[in-house]
């Protein structure tokens, strides 16, 4: 994968550059207009009214917030009075749950960056807090990952009005740029992104998608790294795609290869938020991307895919991450990328080597697909058909 560079931050329009200017922090969610309620035409006498189908939406959530740290945040107490979920200390002053008659939904833990939803390894843009005897978690986190995770229903005037009917696949790398590799196992990730891809694309037709692939040969898109990214996310605006998905391998130096291994998967990073590998931010930490459209569709469609790969591959999770990967600023629609194993780790690369576990990688994100489609659905009632 290829994080977008302060540098090349120079490329992107001036309007972006403007919005460096913004202040550092966010302003105030504002409350969400309540969705148009369609009115039913005037009935005919002789004719019963049309029945007024409106979609179950709540308007947004003014979360009670306090300011810590040059950050508003909101504590995890009134997270659970929010969500009617009941507390509990882990460990006292550090880790906290909530959770339902069905057990635990939420853990926090103090002065870390990632919290778990459902038993999946979710990051947040900061670190939750103890003050006061209480957790505390950034605003920011609480609404633009915790509450779309937990209540997708509230945020319907931000999502799209249904399933994705197109797909875009995007097998990472490609002609001379062959990604990331296994020397001694002789393995490239671009060969075995497009192995997926083309499994993954089969599978989803299968399922009723459409779907296009970026490449469905051995081939970069154009000569440069940089256009040859962009180049991949425009496929998906020119067709009007409704989903976007970026598959690589990643890997690491070889001094740390036999302890990393595992899954990961990145949607874009909200607007002054920190992306999960960075510590300080920067210019782009401002900037508002076309990727920053999607930010509640991006949270609910990596969520399920992260959560489908990890229960399908059985890998460590290694987390629901964001990054401003060009790949993922550009895209106008959901758009997320999967790194599903380390090629740098031998035990996972010799796996990756076998096409039974590629089967098993497309199997994972068609599934994830599929939740993300259900989710969708599930949030608006199915128009009636005409009698
Ligand atoms: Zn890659």
């Amino acid at each position: 994968m290829a994080r977008l560079s302060a540098r090349g931050l120079l490329v992107i329009t001036v309007a972006a550059l403007a919005a460096c200017h913004a202040p550092a922090q966010p302003p105030p969610a504002a409350a969400s207009p309540p969705l148009p309620v369609p009115v039913a035409p005037a009935a005919k006498a002789e004719a019963p009214p049309a029945p007024v189908r409106t979609a179950p939406t709540r308007p947004a959530h003014l979360w009670p917030f306090t300011r810590l740290q040059d950050a508003d945040y909101v504590s995890v107490d009134d997270l659970a009075k929010h969500y009617g979920l009941k507390t509990a200390w882990v460990k006292m002053g550090f880790a906290r749950t909530l959770a339902d008659a069905g057990g635990v939904r939420f853990k926090f833990e103090s002065n870390q960056r990632d919290c778990y939803f459902d038993g999946v390894r979710v990051f947040l843009g900061a670190p939750v807090q103890f003050h006061f005897g209480e957790l505390w978690v950034s605003k920011l986190d609480v609404v633009k990952t915790i509450d779309p995770l937990f209540r997708p229903e509230d945020h319907l005037a931000q999502l799209p009005p249904g399933p994705p009917k197109l797909i875009v696949i995007d097998a990472g790398h490609g002609g001379a740029d062959p990604g990331k590799q296994n020397l001694k196992l002789k393995l490239n990730e671009k060969d075995l992104t497009l192995d997926v891809v083309l499994r993954l694309k089969k599978l989803l037709e299968l399922q009723g998608y459409a779907v296009r692939l970026t490449r469905s040969e051995d081939v970069k898109l154009a000569p440069e790294q940089r256009t040859d990214l962009e180049r991949r996310a425009a496929v998906a605006d020119e067709v009007k795609a409704d989903l976007f998905l970026s598959v690589h391998f990643n890997a690491v130096e070889a001094r740390d290869a036999p302890r990393v291994s595992g899954t990961e998967t990145y949607v874009m990073t909200p607007q002054f938020q920190l992306s999960s590998t960075d510590n300080n931010g920067d210019s782009l930490t401002k900037t508002a991307f076309p990727g920053n459209r999607q930010d509640t569709a991006n949270v609910v469609l990596g969520y399920h895919l992260h959560r489908s790969l990890l229960e399908s591959l059985k890998t460590s999770d290694r987390g629901f991450k964001r990054g401003r990967l060009r790949v993922l600023c550009f895209p106008t629609c959901p758009a997320a990328l999967l790194e599903a194993a380390y090629l740098s780790n031998d035990t996972e690369a010799a796996r990756l080597g076998t096409p039974e576990f590629r089967r098993q990688i497309a199997e994972a994100i068609a599934s994830g697909v599929q939740a993300y489609s259900a989710t969708l659905a599930g949030l608006r009632p199915a128009p009636t058909p005409p009698k």
